[in-house]
């Protein structure tokens, strides 16, 4: 015990300047009470009020007088979830992304609030497959969409968790009681393991392709060294059915699994595939958990209850005992990088993690992010392709309209010639059509509508952005000109900023075709809580013909009867101001030419753009990802842009323009002075001012990233010394996206 005669102590609060582990003595009597992880109360400060803390190490020895060392004054708690390895997962979150060691802690466990345990209960189907079909066939074309609904579910499934039913069907309370009443279904409580109603599914025969992939993990697990894989194959192509196969070994050894997808690709399709292949081994994250059941979550998971766990990012930090395999689907996303603070990014944690455990890490996607292609070429991930789809559906066809051409026919809607007509042949033959348009950036870039010339950073090549005092600046290093009013490519007086929102495009489609049925989901009509699946289960069912949506509309779904797709203006997204605006491009086009033409019908995918021979336009609507990889790299090794070097932003906010910009400029100054790295900016952030705050960056290259973490750590030791009050600091490691 005596090792543990002083402890290492985090203080519970977030700030800077406190942020570092404090030795307190321990006391005799607490002696065997503490452990690493237990939550303690310190006196701390000038008054010595009492603050809570958590213990993250022991020593034998202090660091300095031992008579100014003042002791624990009482154990809380015992944590257990602050394990040990929690602690260390922590620490390198700290370390790699920048944040205080308490937000570090607070990400990778989620703050113990008591839940009753709700209980488990499923719906089961007591009636016969006839006997639905039967209903199915008199209700359909009624307007009981919710009880279609589940009894469309119910032909694949014969137990559906309540749970599931509810959050991801939409199905109300008074729907299931009349369906218990008519006979269908039954409710009943799943008490812990022994859901044995279900009849587990067996994986189908995999091909060549897939087994490959399968094989090789299992080798590399046999031979005691998993591996990282990164598997490209295109949607459909069974993906989904590898990562189940190679959970399935895995659980075998005695493992567990943490498997990753997109909040917005958790449908209830994916879920209920893990539900028939497992049972109730699977645990399901999402964002409608409180934080009390993350907790509990979290809880099952360390207590063995559990096998598997699905979610987004956060369900990354899932304590299992003996974590087997990390499973990163869409691993392209931009949500698996986090957008607060501690900015790290899941897959590059999930290396860590599965290194800490000994544990293979698969990622897989049809659009590979450009950073885990670039580690594949590189050989630290093992590449694997899937190129066939077993179900036989083929891809679609894709179109590519010239916008330049429309408006020199005179055609000035938004709509063009080729993607009305085929409008018109799927209204008349009853098929849907998606119509979607990218996200509008928060200051637009400038373009001509008679050539497509944009305006660009002669230094940085990433599209200007147009400010209201009519000025166009580059926010990674500050270039900043006025806003030209004729085209200085073609001298056309069509040199404007890109206007174009889903009402517009509404108003529209619903003028040129007044029959028909149209739905639109943009942040607006998903403000209210469940909107946005209740819009998609409707468009689902048939209930519109067309949907106009921005890029949350191309994701996740299935949508069987879709068989055009039409993408409004690809530009937006190309000329967003960052240097991943063509990667995002490419991943949108080719999802959304994914989208059409999944059932038997073939399907076509219309492409509206002023730059159609741009390489991340050819290249989706050709569906080729190599060569688009092969010219994307070439540019970020020409501008030195990640994934080939690295980036680290530092955003300064600060109530008083004058003396944050001043901090900011001396930051940069040092900076120069002291390390051999390129220092771009300062400038005004993209968002400049922000609740009357005024925000500054600045960005760091350097092809070393540990590089920039020795920067950080600089900027961070000497913040304390030079920082004005109130002003705040902010890291972000190979940012996506604008500060
Ligand atoms: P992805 O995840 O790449 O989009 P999925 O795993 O969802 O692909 O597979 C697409 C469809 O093909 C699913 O319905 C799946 O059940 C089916 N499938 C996948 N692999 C096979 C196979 N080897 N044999 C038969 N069907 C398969
Ligand atoms: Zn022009
Ligand atoms: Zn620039």
């Amino acid at each position: 015990m005596d090792n543990k005669r002083f402890a290492k102590i985090i203080i519970n609060i977030s700030h800077e300047n406190v942020d570092r582990p404090y030795t307190y003595k321990v006391p005799k009597d607490l002696l065997d009470k503490t452990d690493i992880g237990s939550v303690v109360n310190v006196p701390f400060g000038k008054g010595d009020t009492l603050r809570k803390g958590v213990i993250i190490g022991f020593s034998f020895n202090a660091d300095f007088d031992e008579s100014k060392i003042k002791e624990i004054a009482s154990i809380e708690e015992k944590d257990l979830s602050f394990s040990d390895s929690r602690i260390r997962l922590a620490a390198w979150i700290k370390k790699n992304y920048g944040s205080t060691f308490s937000a570090a802690l607070k990400t990778v466990l989620p703050v113990k609030r008591k839940v009753n345990t709700p209980v488990k209960k499923a719906i089961v189907r007591v009636a016969t497959v006839e006997k639905i079909k039967e209903e199915i066939n008199a209700i359909e074309k009624s307007n009981k969409v919710a009880r279609l609904r589940l009894l469309y579910a119910l032909l694949e499934d014969d137990l559906i968790p309540r749970e599931i039913a509810v959050n991801k069907l939409h199905i109300s309370d008074p729907t299931i009681k009349k369906l218990c009443e008519d006979g269908f279904i039954r409710v009943e409580e799943v008490s812990g393991k022994d859901d044995k109603d279900r009849v587990l599914k067996k994986p189908p025969v995999l091909n060549k392709e897939q087994s490959a992939v399968i094989e090789a993990v299992k080798k590399d697990f046999d031979e005691g060294h998993p591996g990282k894989y990164l598997v490209h194959g295109i949607t459909g192509s069974g993906k989904t059915e590898v990562y189940m196969s190679i959970i399935g070994d895995v659980i075998k050894r005695g493992k567990q699994a943490i498997v990753l997808i997109p909040e917005i690709a958790l449908t209830f399709q994916t879920l209920m595939r893990f539900y028939d292949r497992f049972g109730d081994r699977v645990l399901v994250m999402n964002s409608t958990l409180s934080d009390g059941e993350k907790y509990l979550c979290f809880e099952k998971a360390k207590n063995g209850e559990a096998d598997i766990v699905i979610g987004p990012r956060s369900a990354l930090f899932t304590p299992f005992k003996d974590l087997g395999v990390i499973v990163i689907d869409e691993e392209h996303e931009g949500t698996y990088k986090s957008e607060t603070v501690p900015k790290y990014h899941a897959r590059e944690t999930a290396e860590e993690l599965a290194r800490m455990n000994g544990a293979a890490l698969v990622v897989g996607s049809a659009t590979p992010s450009v950073d885990a292609y670039y580690k594949a070429s590189k050989g630290e991930y093992r590449l694997f392709e899937l190129n066939t789809r077993p179900t036989g559906n083929s891809l679609a066809n894709v179109h590519i309209a010239d916008l330049r051409e429309e408006l020199r026919k005179g055609n000035k809607t938004i709509i063009s010639g080729i993607l009305q007509s085929m409008i018109e042949d799927r209204l008349s033959k009853g098929e849907q059509t998606m119509l979607f348009i990218n996200r509008r950036g928060l200051a637009g870039f400038v373009s001509c509508r008679a050539c497509g010339f944009v305006v660009k950073c002669p230094h940085c090549d990433v599209s200007l952005s147009l400010h209201k005092n009519n000025t166009l600046t580059c926010h990674y290093c500050g270039y900043t000109i006025p806003k030209m009013t004729l085209c200085p490519e073609c001298g056309s007086k069509y040199i404007s900023g890109f206007k174009a929102g889903t009402e517009q495009v509404e108003e529209t489609v619903k003028k040129m075709y007044p029959k028909a049925r149209v739905l639109r989901m943009d942040a607006d009509t998903t403000k209210q809580k469940d909107s946005y699946e209740k819009i998609l289960s409707s468009f689902l069912n048939k209930e519109a013909d067309i949907l106009i949506g921005t890029q949350m509309i191309v994701k996740g779904h299935d949508f069987k009867n879709v068989t055009l797709v039409g993408v409004l203006a690809a530009d937006q997204t190309l000329f967003d101001a960052d240097y991943k605006a063509s990667e995002r491009t490419f991943d949108l086009l080719t999802q959304a030419a994914g989208r059409a033409g999944r059932g038997d019908i073939p399907g076509d995918v219309v492409i509206q753009t002023y730059k159609p021979d741009h390489y991340a336009i050819v290249h989706a609507a050709a569906q080729d990802y190599k060569a688009f990889y092969e010219e994307e790299i070439e540019y970020r090794d020409l501008l030195n842009y990640p994934p080939v070097g690295h980036m680290l932003s530092v955003l300064v906010t600060g109530k008083d323009e004058e003396e944050t910009g001043k901090f900011t400029d001396q930051m940069c100054k040092a900076l120069k002075k002291y390390f051999d790295s390129t220092v771009i900016g300062p400038a005004p952030a993209f968002i400049s001012k922000l609740n009357d705050v005024f925000r500054f960056v600045f960005y760091i290259k350097n092809s070393d990233y540990d590089k920039l973490v020795e920067i950080k750590d600089y900027l961070e030791d000497n913040l304390s010394r030079i920082k004005k009050k109130n002003t705040l600091v902010f890291f972000d490691f190979d940012p996506y996206g604008m500060q």
